[in-house]
């Protein structure tokens, strides 16, 4: 229903609307590009719950618009001042049938879809009856593997897990992993951007850890320079780039900021920590697709388990915590703590939040919630005594700044 009313709309302005159908959003926005429009719009929540619907508005390179931009069609939206076009011009509505295919084929470009063929892997996939079954199990089969799909019906109700793939909702994906003895196990949420993969022994695997395997195999090929990533993600992340010489860019949490950060430094990789892995060669936007024929292509190249490549990474312990906190008192309380950072001579960085490190390579990261009257906390150490102590001790300096 929304996609019939976003495209009459634009259709009324005198637009052209190209309809992609039904597909993930990497697929529309790699479309975008390929297919020289001038935009792309999404209709999804993402990784939301069924309640919710979104309309992603994307540039003619298939990335998202920035803030002010979308501030800017809203204004358009409420003061209803969109010029409609006369009754000659109104716009015409095109079918995009070959969309699925080129994008598919595309993504087989960036890897050695005969390495990969010739291991014959056995992949299971749950893409959350989302649009992510629509392309992923076609493009496993065509690279050799042997697919099982599970939860594939499209169904907006998502009656299978919750949209957002995370530990505590894939048990259904690991088990099968387990019974099928699969080499892999992927997840992805509602619109197919972000991917989170269980490896071989059933264990679901957090998303900056597979993004750091792909990360080491791409440094030591020389093929990515520069790595650009969240300041929410883990010292991981920052622990390989620091191995090969590469630059670690820390951006604000959300994967728009990633976008940019990689347009702007010409990088060309970008990673977060809730599965979303930015493949510049292929298109500076999370794609869970692209990500699965990178793990794929990793294992396939190195001969290794998924397991294996994750457990060589070095290890950290990470504990995540909230405080409440009036929404108004959020920027004092923020101003305070980074004047007391500075005062103690803390190395640290504020570029959401603020984030604080440690001489023993433990860190905190101190943010409001966007959304919520709250605070967050995520403490990273090598030992998990460390992090929890980390969080207390600044659950505690904050408690003494909310309630003076
Ligand atoms: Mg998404």
């Amino acid at each position: 229903m929304l996609a019939e009313i976003v495209s009459s709309g634009l259709a009324a302005t005198g637009c052209t609307v190209h309809l992609g159908g039904l597909a993930p959003t990497p697929c529309i926005q790699f479309t975008a590009r390929n297919q020289r429009l001038d935009g792309g719009i999404m209709i999804t929540a993402s990784h939301n719950p069924p309640q919710f619907n979104g309309i992603k508005v994307l540039g003619n390179d298939g990335v998202e618009i920035p803030r002010q931009e979308e501030a800017e069609i809203e204004e358009i939206f409420f003061t209803a001042k969109a010029e409609h076009a006369s009754w000659q011009r109104i716009g015409r509505k095109r079918a995009l049938p070959e969309a699925h295919e080129e994008y598919k084929e595309a993504i087989k470009k960036h890897i050695d879809p005969e390495t990969v063929g010739r291991k014959n892997y056995r992949v299971v996939v749950d893409p959350v009856n989302g649009v992510g079954g629509l392309i992923t199990p076609r493009l496993l089969k065509e690279l050799g593997c042997r697919v099982t799909t599970i939860n594939a019906e499209i169904d907006g109700t998502f009656p299978s897990r919750t949209p957002e793939p995370r530990p505590e909702s894939l048990h259904e994906l690991s088990t099968i992993v387990k019974t099928e003895q699969a080499d892999l196990g992927v997840a992805f949420d509602g619109d197919a951007d972000r991917a989170i993969f269980v490896d071989e022994k059933g264990e679901v695997q957090w998303g900056d850890r597979t993004f750091a395997i792909i990360e080491e195999f791409l440094l030591e090929r020389n093929q990515v320079e520069k790595i650009v990533t969240p300041v929410s993600s883990s010292q991981v992340v920052k622990d390989v780039a620091d191995k090969h010489g590469a630059k670690t860019i820390l951006t604000r949490v959300g994967s728009t900021a990633v976008s940019h950060t990689m347009k702007k430094s010409s990088a060309k990789l970008g990673g977060e920590e809730n599965g979303g892995v930015f493949y510049g060669p292929h298109q500076p936007v999370r794609d869970g697709a692209m990500t699965t024929a990178l793990v794929l292509n990793v294992m396939a190249k190195t001969g290794k388990k998924l397991s294996d490549l994750i457990n060589a990474l070095p290890r950290y312990h990470l504990e995540k915590d909230t405080i409440k906190c009036p929404i108004n008192l959020k920027p004092m309380i923020l101003e305070e703590l980074i004047s007391k950072v500075r005062d103690h001579n803390l190395s640290h960085d504020t570029i959401d939040g603020v984030k604080i490190w440690y001489p023993d390579n433990s860190s905190i990261l101190i943010r409001p919630s966007g959304t919520e009257p709250l605070y967050r906390f995520y403490a990273e150490a090598k030992a998990k005594a460390r992090a929890s102590e980390l969080v207390r001790e600044y659950k505690r300096k904050l408690t003494a700044m909310i309630h003076p």
